[in-house]
C-alpha cells in the first residue's frame, strides 16, 4: 500500500520546531508527513506511525553521570 493522498486531509501545520509528538502528531513513514491522527495507523497508507521522537534518554544520563 501506498500514499494516495489521504493523509492530506490530516496533515499537521508544522508550528512549532520540535515537540510534534508531544502535540499529539504522528508521523508516517511511507507519506513522510506529520499527520493528526488517533488510530495507531495511517489512514493513508495503512503503515504503523511512529509516535514517538528518538529515544534521548541515553544521552542525558551519561551527561547526569559526568560532574
Ligand atoms: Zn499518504
Ligand atoms: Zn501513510
Amino acid at each position: 500500500m501506498h500514499c494516495n493522498g489521504n493523509c492530506k486531509q490530516y496533515i499537521a501545520k508544522s508550528n512549532l520546531d520540535g515537540g510534534r509528538y508531544e502535540q499529539g502528531q504522528k508521523r508516517c513513514p511511507e507519506c513522510e508527513v506529520f499527520i493528526l491522527w488517533d488510530g495507531l495507523w495511517c489512514p493513508c497508507c495503512g503503515r504503523l506511525l511512529r509516535t514517538k521522537p528518538r529515544a534521548r534518554k541515553l544521552k542525558n544520563k551519561m551527561s547526569l553521570k559526568r560532574r
